[in-house]
Parts: structure tokens; sequence; C-alpha cells
């Protein structure tokens, strides 16, 4: 597997790398020709880059790009305790069963370090450290400024050009991050469990739009098949039309990888049922211009850090305060001086 050394290394800061140490200047294309062979290195450092906003990412980006579209992404969402990590390292087990290689990714939004100690706690997980057909990797998404948007999608990225047949991905921590995982993934798993009165906060939190497969947990539990009924009814409510994807509901017990089979084949049949359907295209389209967005943006919002350094801004906004000009047009000067710096910019 290809996890690096835990670090509290901030992100953002290549190229000092996690533990401290100084990395040598990495050829890209060595790098995206090993990651392809499967070098588990090659993978760990190459996600390690996108995780420190590298300047050399422009450059692997482009490296990957010939070698990516065949990973189906798994988003896996859930509240917290209702057994992700568990199910994650059940779904590994199911998968390698079937001989796919898979890859996995717990990203922790609300952390701006990097979560070696936190998939260290993740002990489940070690029963796949030394599979050479697992990557596993945690990754922080906050140090970033586009967050989750940016780093997340450029990681799966290396996975996928690595030979994944499967990513997972699992969010950990807490925040807003259910509805954005279900963005970048191909298809979307909602973790529920029974006494956690996750019936009624599936409905609140919108889990009912995102999910393609549910999966009702803890089925050792009383009050799992109640779980499955309310969520059934719910679903049954959801306008859909004919040829809509009906999303399934498993009940599993993922300590013991019962019903993980079950949720394999309903990944299985969710891929086919989107290749057939279109869906799959529309949803890639749609990942790839939050992508370009993302990137757009975030490389905007950095240059607007240099506008803002510059006294411009302070002499707008002494005039605003002064009452000698609005907002309105002190912003359309600072716009203004945003493509005076395009234009001079070769
Ligand atoms: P996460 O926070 O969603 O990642 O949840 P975890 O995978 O860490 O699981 C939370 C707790 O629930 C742990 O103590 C697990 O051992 C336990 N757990 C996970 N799956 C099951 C299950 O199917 N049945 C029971 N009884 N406990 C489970």
């Amino acid at each position: 597997m290809s996890e690096e050394n835990p670090s509290t290394a901030p992100t953002g800061q290549a190229p000092v790398s996690r533990g401290g140490r100084r990395r040598s200047a990495a050829s890209v294309p060595d790098l995206v020709e090993k990651a392809r062979t499967g070098d588990a290195r090659a993978v760990a450092r190459l996600i390690s880059l996108v995780e420190d906003a590298s300047p050399l990412l422009r450059e692997v980006m482009a490296g990957l790009a010939p070698y990516t579209g065949n990973a189906q992404i798994v988003g896996i969402t859930g509240s917290p305790g209702v057994g992700k990590s568990t199910s994650t390292s059940a779904l590994v087990t199911a998968l390698r069963a079937s001989g796919k290689r898979v890859g996995v990714l717990a990203v922790d939004p609300s952390s701006p370090f990097s979560g070696g100690a936190l998939l260290g706690d993740r002990i489940r997980m070690q029963e796949h450290a030394t599979d050479p057909d697992v990557y596993i990797r945690s990754m922080a998404s906050r140090g970033h400024l586009g967050g989750l948007s940016w780093s997340t999608p450029q990681a799966l990225r290396v996975l996928d050009a690595a030979g994944c047949d499967v990513v997972l991905v699992e969010t950990v921590g807490v925040g807003q991050s259910e509805v954005e995982i279900a963005g970048l993934a191909d298809t979307t798993l909602v973790l529920l469990a029974p006494g956690m009165g996750d019936g009624i906060q599936a409905a609140k939190a919108g889990i009912l739009e995102i999910g393609d497969v549910y999966v009702v947990n803890k089925a050792d539990r009383d009050g799992a098949e109640q779980v499955r009924r309310d969520l059934r009814n719910m679903i049954a409510l959801a306008e859909r039309s004919e040829d809509a994807w009906r999303p399934p509901i498993a009940l599993t017990v993922a300590q013991t990888g019962q019903g993980v089979d079950e949720v394999v084949e309903a990944i299985d049949a969710h891929r086919a049922w989107m290749e057939s359907s279109g869906e799959l295209e529309r949803r890639r389209m749609r990942r790839a211009r939050d992508e370009i967005e993302a990137i757009a943006v975030t490389a905007l919002r950095a240059r607007w850090g240099d506008v803002h350094a510059r006294t411009e801004l302070d002499d707008l906004a002494e005039q605003v305060a002064a009452g000698k000009s609005d907002p309105y047009r002190a912003a359309d000067s600072l716009l203004d001086s945003f493509t005076e710096l395009d234009s001079a910019t070769p």
C-alpha cells in the first residue's frame, strides 16, 4: 500500500516533504511511468505533490491525462460512527476477492494537516497493508484554497492512472462534505445504521438526493429492518422517470462482511446502468467542469492576493470610507487593474 510517513506538516509548503525531509527534484515523466506500472511509492509521491500543491502538478496532470477515465469512483458518506471505515475495509476485501485493483482515499476536509496519524487510527485497514493491489491514502484538504473540490479530483486522477478499477473515497472528520463527495463520485454510497436517528437525518441532510446505493449497516442490531422500510418509503416518494435508477438498499454487518457482496453487486449494477444510460458521461462532464472551475478560481484568487497586496486597494478603500467614491465604482477600478495586469503579462 502507498501510505507515506505520518506528518504534522501543514500542506501547501512544497518542497518539504512529510517527515521534514527535503525532496530531490523528481522527474515527472519517470514518476508517471512508474505509477502506471503500479509502483506504490510513485503513486504516494504523486499524491503528495497534489497535497503540497506542488508547482510540478501541471506537468503531472498533463502526464496522467491520457491514462485516466477507467476507474469507478465510489463515494462513501454517512454520519460519524455509522461504520464508514469498517465498511470501506470490508468493501476492499470483497472487491479484491473479485480481482479488482482498489484505491482508497480518505479525505479530511476539516483538517489542514496531512492524515498519516488519522489513517494510523484506522487499524482495520492494516489487513490490506501488504496487498500490492490496494492503495490506501489519506489526505487533508483544508490547507488548499480550493479545498475538497481542488485537491480530491487530482488525487483521484493519480489513482485512476495507476490502474485502480475502483477508488473508494471516504470523508472523515466533520464538515459539509457529504454532498461535495457525491459531486466527485460516479457512484455514491450512503450508509445508515439503526439507533442513530438516521432516517430523519437522511431526509434533513438531503442525503436522499445523493444516494445511488443505500447501505443499512449494523444489521446485527435491532431496528435495521425498520430503517430499510423507512428508507424505501422515502425513496418511493421521490419522483423519478420511468428509466431512472432506483437506488437499492443493502443490509450489512460490516464487521463480519455480511451483506457486503450485495453492495459490490449494487455498485457494479450502477456502473452498468450509468454506462448504458449516458449518465456516466454526464457526471464526468459535470465533474470536469467543476474541476476546471476550481482550478481557475483558485488561480484567480492567488492573483487577487497579489492585487490585494498592492496599494491600489488601500487608496480605493480610503476614497470609499471618505465617501468620495462608492464600493461598486471602486470594485470596477480594481477589476480594471486586473485586466491591465493581464494584458501586461506576456
Ligand atoms: P465511521 O466513523 O463511520 O468510520 O465508523 P467506524 O467504521 O469507525 O465504526 C464505528 C463503530 O461501529 C466501531 O466501533 C465499529 O466497530 C462499529 N461497527 C461497524 N460496523 C458494525 C456493524 O455492522 N455492527 C456493529 N454492531 N458494529 C459495527
